[in-house]
């Protein structure tokens, strides 16, 4: 599984890749980075609560670059007007078709911890703007 997040001590940004569960320390404070990781997770990465703050809820989301999405389209219209609009046509193609090809990455709503590549990411629901706004407020 692949890991993205900012220390919870030091806020300094972590990557990484687990091959299986490891307690790994922070590279700037040395501090651990999945105090609240539960033994679900510790066996099979499952997401009862996040490992990293501890929070109960994660959502799924596609792992979709929504810049190259973007970038794309401003292609696609920019050249439209040399193509006839074929151009506008094929960029909306590869958009689909980049959409359905990425996979989910799984994100805590409290921490923003997001986690990749890994089948349990997949289990998780999808994003609730409830649940999303309810981290919001308790934040505050
Ligand atoms: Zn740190
Ligand atoms: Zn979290």
């Amino acid at each position: 599984m692949e890991f993205s997040s900012f220390c919870p001590h030091c806020r300094h940004f972590q990557e990484f890749t687990l091959p299986s569960f490891e307690l790994k320390a922070c590279t700037h404070c040395h501090k651990e980075i999945f105090p609240n990781a539960t033994e679900l997770f510790k066996e099979s990465f499952q997401f009862n609560q996040c490992p990293h703050c501890g929070a109960a809820h994660l959502y799924r989301q596609k792992d979709f670059n929504r810049k190259l999405g973007i970038t794309l389209l401003a292609v696609g219209i920019g050249l439209s007007f040399f193509t006839y609009g074929i151009s506008l046509l094929l960029v909306t193609i590869i958009d689909a078709w980049l959409y359905k090809k990425v996979g989910n990455v799984g994100c805590c709503y409290s921490c923003k911890s997001q986690f990749r590549n890994s089948p349990k990411v997949d289990n998780l629901e999808p994003f609730d703007l409830e649940l999303h706004d309810y981290y919001q407020n308790i934040k505050q």
